[in-house]
């Protein structure tokens, strides 16, 4: 690949910064290591073409600090940055230091992250892209409590209250009666001023039983922007994902198409480029904007399966400049594909569950992938996420996508610590996860009646 950078520094560990560095590696791109103190012992840390320990196990003086990411960028030589999905993937602060010091973020660009990082932003933007949102305040609420009550009122209860700054699940209340509604905004303005530093709140109509369906894409520096279908991730738990598949069953295909040509084109219109995804809540048949992640996701596997198309590999030629090789018209879905995401934690109470893996043999065989940083004696460490694997299963069919998956679940053999392998084995053999379309309360609801 000729390019404007031949090295890349790995802003991330575990799973996602092996990832990084074998498409880095397919690329002819030399690939440097930083980690903490706690993360000597990481697989890619062992295989990078040089490393480096750039702080102590605390995430923020680590993972988190632009300073020492850039430092230990000014001395390796490193002229490209990715930074995975997490710590500072969608820190436009980090992605604007890092073009300053003259460096190649692998991501889009700081207006960008910017925009789609702010919810009400976010969403005005994708109405003036013809992306359908949740009917909600057309921006930040007003003051005035009447105002607040017309805007209820004209969407209708129930509610839910979002923060603008608000992520990862924060910052949202629901309301069911009027009665209720000053004291909600009040208490998440409150709040969201603490926490995200912007106490902007919205309101939006509160979806009962939505499923999750994500719609990813890439663009380049010349304009072009590709969908590359959808992704069903409804089976969470606490809005956290463990089972992700493309594509989503159940689902008319036209509207797809309409609501997927929709994201490539707002891409376009805000200048977009890298990989992303655009987040949807469906139900009845309609599709509702509520976030965009301007990053490679965890659950980006289950669309390069269905596609052929390397989703890290486009984001490093994205970021040099090269334009898309392929065009939507080249985009073909083939076959299905399920991810299973494997927490170092206790199946039944979700407490994570660090230590030392004494054995790990890894699932294989047809239509099985494994994205995982695991090996026999690695000891996993309690500082950061507890995700240590992804397995993959790919078949012609759903139906055999989940065969596969019970295969590969019971081939596995992870032992030292504990995981949530038991409960995917539970799930795959689950009436309504085996019949599928289910929505986002569907594995809470099953995790309460499992006792
Ligand atoms: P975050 O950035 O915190 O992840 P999101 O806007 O993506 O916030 O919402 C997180 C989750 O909250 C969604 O996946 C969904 O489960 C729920 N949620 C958000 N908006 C609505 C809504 N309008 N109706 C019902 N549920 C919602």
């Amino acid at each position: 690949m000729s390019t404007s950078f031949d090295s890349v520094l790995i802003a991330n560990r575990g799973e996602i910064a092996l990832r990084i560095m074998r498409a880095a590696r397919d690329l002819g791109i030399r690939t440097i290591a930083v980690h903490s103190a706690a993360d000597a012992d990481l697989r890619h840390v062992a295989l990078a073409d040089q490393k480096l320990c750039i702080g102590p196990a605390q995430s923020k003086d680590s993972y988190l600090s632009i300073e020492r990411l850039l430092q230990a960028a000014e001395l390796t030589g490193a002229q490209a940055i990715h930074p995975g999905y997490g710590f500072l993937a969608e820190n436009a602060k980090f992605a604007e230091a890092v073009t300053n010091s003259g460096r190649v973020f692998i991501g889009p660009s700081a207006e960008a992250i910017r925009l789609m990082g702010d919810k009400v932003s976010a969403k005005q933007a994708m109405l003036a892209a013809g992306v359908p949102c949740v009917p909600g305040s057309p921006g930040a609420l007003p003051d005035s409590p009447d105002e607040i009550h017309a805007i209820a009122d004209r969407c209708g209860y129930p509610l839910i209250v979002k923060a603008s700054g608000g992520g990862g699940g924060r910052g949202m209340r629901i309301v069911r009666h009027s009665s209720e509604l000053l004291e909600a905004v009040a208490m998440t303005k409150e709040e969201a001023g603490r926490a995200f530093g912007n106490p902007e709140a919205y309101l939006e109509r509160f979806l009962e039983h939505p499923r999750h369906i994500e719609i990813q894409v890439l663009a380049d520096a010349h304009g072009n922007a590709v969908w590359l279908g959808e992704r069903d991730c409804s089976m969470q738990r606490r809005h956290q994902k463990i089972i992700e598949e493309a594509p989503a069953i159940g689902i008319d295909r036209e509207r797809l198409n309409v609501v997927g040509e929709r994201c490539a084109e707002a891409c376009k219109r805000i200048g977009y480029q890298g990989a992303g995804t655009f987040e949807f809540l469906y139900e009845d048949g309609e599709f509702f904007f509520i976030e965009m992640n301007t990053r490679v996701q965890v659950e980006h596997p289950v669309t390069e399966l269905v596609t052929e198309v390397d989703i890290v590999a486009e984001q490093f030629k994205i970021a040099a400049g090269l334009p898309l090789s392929f065009g939507q018209e080249d985009v073909k879905l083939q076959g299905h594909a399920i991810e299973c995401r494997i927490n170092a934690e206790d199946p039944y109470s979700f407490h994570p569950a660090p230590g030392k893996v004494t054995q790990w043999i890894s699932p294989s065989g047809p239509g099985i992938r494994v994205d995982s940083h695991l090996y026999s004696g690695y000891v996993v460490p309690p500082h950061y996420d507890s995700l240590v694997a992804k397995f993959l299963a790919y078949g012609a069919t759903r139906e055999e996508a989940i065969r596969r998956m019970r295969g590969a679940l019971a081939d596995a053999s992870l032992e030292g610590i504990k995981s949530n392998i038991p409960l995917h084995q539970e799930l795959m053999g689950e009436s309504s996860f085996v019949e599928g379309g289910f929505d986002i309360h569907h594995l809470e609801t099953y995790l309460a009646g499992r006792g």
